[in-house]
């Protein structure tokens, strides 16, 4: 998503301009389609991007290893500096924070960065195809969500059980 901004940055401080987005995303080692609305601000030192924005990316469920689209929706803010001075082609220096987003020399805004930093950072750790998600079977691997393999119920032995347990309560102590 790339917007020449030449115009608002000549523009006096707070002028706005909407855009409407649509656009794929490399996002997570897929392509994702990307839609929704940015606004873009003019500030003293550079333009803020506003952007609502929706999209799908493709996962793996943490429990039956099945691949499945999680919905996201990303609000970003964020501020972008020039390094050229519109006015006098000088070059700018940056604010101190780093990572901050630019806008280069030919006065183009790149939304893509950000798109891609919100949109991993909205992706669960584990993520599950659905809420009672029933996993794979521990004996033969089968989807359970796809119904039972006929694999008769785990048994186990009472002393591993109590083993378990203990590995699991020094786990909690560390
Ligand atoms: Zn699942
Ligand atoms: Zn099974």
């Amino acid at each position: 998503m790339r917007i020449n901004v030449s115009q608002l940055l000549r523009s006096p401080i707070g002028t706005m301009r909407n855009y409407g987005v649509s656009e794929v995303v490399s996002i997570a080692g897929g392509d994702s389609m990307v839609e929704g609305k940015v606004r873009l601000v003019r500030t003293d030192r550079g333009i803020l991007a506003r952007a609502r924005l929706y999209t799908e990316v493709e996962v793996t469920c943490s429990r039956c290893l099945s691949l499945f689209n999680y919905p996201l929706a990303l609000n970003i803010e964020e501020e972008y500096f020039p390094i050229i001075d519109i006015v006098n082609d000088n070059s700018l220096s940056l604010p101190e924070e780093s990572g901050c987003f630019t806008i280069d020399e030919q006065h183009i805004l790149d939304l893509t960065e950000a798109i891609r930093q919100y949109a991993l950072l909205a992706i669960p750790m584990k993520p599950l195809c659905r809420e009672d998600c029933a996993g794979l079977c521990p004996i033969c691997g089968h989807n359970l969500n796809q119904g039972p393999c006929g694999c008769l119920p785990q048994e186990v032995d009472p002393r591993w059980s109590k083993l378990g347990k203990l590995v699991t309560e020094r786990k909690g102590a560390e």
